[in-house]
């Protein structure tokens, strides 16, 4: 109940949906990863509503407006085109190695676990479009790097970068430098 000095927001009651359906699985994919999963809330017709308010009001506005969302594989994909379609811009793929058939560049990077590489599709970012970067967790910020350096090779500008979670003891925000970062939850 709310009590005169404590007022819940409708963005308050959107993040405690969001974070009531998120899901941690220890040891996957490896021994000592601690997995956030977030199949529920993707499930869950009022969470990806919730969700998608969320990461969309972290675009910026008027002149600071994204012109298209950039999803990076794979969540980044259904969060991505859900917030792309609620801003009324377009969304771009980046994906895992080998999945285009036409590809601008590609940038390997480490993660968490493993290593990985990113590519851009051809032709679908154009110089001086402002672009919302969308994925589900940030973690060593790795993958987040590796993505805003294809969208400014192709000579775009990372407006923001919006995630669900953020595990800040694995460093990533820092990696990210002065790019602006939103994240909904820190875990
Ligand atoms: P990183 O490059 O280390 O920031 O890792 C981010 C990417 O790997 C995101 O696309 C996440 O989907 C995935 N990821 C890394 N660590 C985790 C984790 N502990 N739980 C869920 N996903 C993760």
């Amino acid at each position: 109940m709310n009590t005169p000095d404590t007022v819940n927001t409708a963005a308050d009651t959107d993040l405690d949906l969001v974070a009531g359906l998120l899901r941690d699985v220890p040891d996957f994919p490896t021994p000592g990863i601690r997995f956030w999963d977030l199949s529920a809330l993707l499930a869950d017709g009022a969470g990806l509503a919730a969700t998608t308010r969320l990461l969309a009001a972290s675009a910026g506005e008027g002149e600071h407006a994204a012109d298209v969302v950039v999803g990076i594989e794979a969540r980044g994909f259904l969060l991505g085109a859900a917030v792309a379609h609620a801003l009324g811009v377009g969304v771009v793929a980046v994906r895992k190695h080998g999945k285009l058939p036409v590809v601008a560049a590609r940038r390997s990077y480490d993660l968490e676990y493993g290593s990985a590489t990113l590519e851009l599709p051809a032709d679908v970012l154009r110089p001086g479009e402002r672009a919302l970067l969308v994925d589900d967790v940030l973690a060593t910020g790795g993958t987040a790097v590796a993505a805003c350096e294809l969208v400014e090779g192709a000579g775009a500008e990372v407006a923001a970068i919006s995630m669900v979670l953020e595990l800040p003891a694995l460093g990533g925000r820092a990696r990210l430098g002065d790019r602006p970062v939103h994240t909904l939850l820190a875990r």
